[in-house]
């Protein structure tokens, strides 16, 4: 057992992060001590001293390790008792050090090094250069320079967007059927269909009520979901129209709409989105192999999803984004590769490239487990590494980057873009840097306050996750809104 003790200060969130990042499992915390089960037994305590030093010692167990294996702590806070680097806030120091301690007795690495937040960028826009991220966070260098490249990417993108803009987001939390891997709050359409045309009046409503209280100037729009596109025609003709009647809506800067599943794409709903002058939407095959689209419970195949392809392309539709995911359950990196290949063969405008989040299997044995996830990081390393190499041939560019808290290995999900095609709406979201209005059940609106300097305070509006208590409270969560982005 590890206990690690917290004195002077109370970044338990951040100490949690790491040993969740190194083992695996979320930690306890009780009263200023954080628990982890490791195959040691030690006590650490991670100390802030006034003025704001920080030191991570040991004061009991933890194995004795020769000098070449305690290679991190050697590169991360040199042979002495750590040093708090200079201009790091306390909880990323607090990070670092932990983590430079323990990695090199649990044997394990993370490829972001200490770096658990969803912006690795946001931290390379403070570095001078991709060897800072090595030196000082541990982050692999290919990572380093993954995080660099995207960086560019990310602040063009900012450049050309007003900081006092607004976002908007309309969630359709609904699917044909639930893929094994979800982990958002969508609910299966065929159980809801009653359900349908009272959520998208709702959504109408709360659009209506809301918009005409809003002063800031509106750039994008994001209509997501779920899958939009699971509405039938004459609903989705409905909920298209009823959003670009809105004043507000007709001069924006960009219109993206998710047609993320294949076998609910028609070409009547394509027309309705053209008539409203939208040509950027995505299809999201996740892979073509359609051994693993049925493993993961998605009801299309990959013919599925290139016959969508070609309808839309055939359409007219100028932006195409396209998804994929690294690790899917059984899938070998072959398989990967190979759905690459053809998605890079359409030459859609954008290719996101995600890292499956972990699931726990319970009917394995703890070293079936064990052996299973070794099998699973190398699989990890060859699709991401073979889709970095392969995009950059085909002349892809990174633009945006995040991270979600356990996916395999702690990689990343990637967007990447040909030519100047970025999805606006991507990085305003994932930069925390612009305000977001979300509509529709499970959505978070935050607003942005500039603040000195680089810094930003961001506060957060949520809304009624469940379709039918949410289309209930519909005037209710408007009137939070509009009071929201009021004050
Ligand atoms: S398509 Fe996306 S939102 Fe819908 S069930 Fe699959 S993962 Fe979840």
């Amino acid at each position: 057992m590890l206990q690690i003790r917290l004195t002077g200060h109370s970044h338990d969130y951040p100490i949690c992060d790491v040993v969740r990042l190194l083992t695996g499992v979320i930690p306890k915390y009780e009263e200023g001590n954080v628990w982890a089960q490791v195959p040691f037994e030690a006590v650490i305590e991670s100390k802030v001293i006034p003025g704001k030093e920080v030191l991570t010692e040991v004061l009991s167990g933890f194995p004795d390790l020769s000098l070449e294996k305690r290679c991190i702590r050697e590169m991360l806070l040199g042979p002495e008792e750590p040093v708090t680097k200079d201009g790091l806030s306390v909880s990323r120091e607090v990070k670092r050090q932990l983590y430079a301690l323990l990695c090199d007795a649990l044997e394990k690495r993370s490829p972001w090094g200490s770096l658990t937040g969803i912006r690795p960028t946001q931290v390379a826009s403070e570095a001078s250069g991709p060897s800072d991220l090595t030196r000082i966070y541990g982050v692999r260098e290919d990572k380093a320079k993954l995080a660099f490249s995207t960086k560019e990417g990310e602040e063009q993108v900012l450049s050309a967007s007003d900081p006092g803009s607004l976002h908007i987001y309309i969630g359709i939390p609904f699917c044909p059927s639930r893929c094994a891997y979800c982990s958002f709050v969508a609910q299966e359409a065929p159980r809801k269909r009653d359900l349908l045309p009272s959520y998208v009046d709702a959504v109408l409503k709360e659009i209506d009520l809301v918009l005409p209280h809003i002063t800031f100037p509106i750039e994008t729009l994001y209509i997501g979901g779920g899958t939009p596109t699971v509405l039938d025609e004459e609903l989705f003709s409905r909920l298209i129209q009823g959003v670009f009647s809105r004043p507000e809506l007709k001069a924006l800067k960009e219109i993206c709409v998710e047609a993320g599943r294949p076998d609910t794409i028609t070409e009547g709903k394509l027309q309705t989105l053209l008539s409203c002058g939208i040509t950027r939407i995505c299809i999201n095959p996740q892979t073509l192999c359609n051994e693993t689209l049925a493993r993961v419970g998605r009801k299309h195949t990959a013919e599925d999803f290139e016959s969508a392809f070609a309808m839309a392309r055939k359409m007219g539709f100028s932006v195409i984004n396209t998804d994929l995911i690294a690790g899917l359950p059984g899938e070998s990196a072959e398989e990967f590769c190979e759905s690459l290949r053809r998605i890079i063969s359409l030459e859609p405008e954008n290719i996101t490239v995600h890292s499956l989040s972990k699931k726990r299997r319970s009917d394995l044995s703890r070293e079936e487990i064990v052996r299973q996830e070794e099998e699973d990081l190398s699989k990890m390393e060859e699709m991401l590494g073979y889709s970095y190499r392969a995009l950059s041939e085909a002349g892809y560019k990174p633009y945006y980057l995040y991270k979600q808290k356990d996916t395999l290995g702690g990689h990343e999900n990637v967007g990447y873009q040909k030519g100047d095609t970025p999805c606006i709406y991507n990085v305003a979201m994932m930069s925390d840097q612009r305000s977001v209005l979300s509509f529709g059940a499970g959505g978070m609106s935050k607003r942005i306050y500039p603040q000195e300097g680089n810094h930003v305070r961001i506060e957060r509006c949520a809304c009624i996750k469940e379709p039918t208590q949410y289309i209930r409270d519909v005037e209710e969560m408007a009137k939070r809104k509009i009071s929201f982005f009021s004050e």
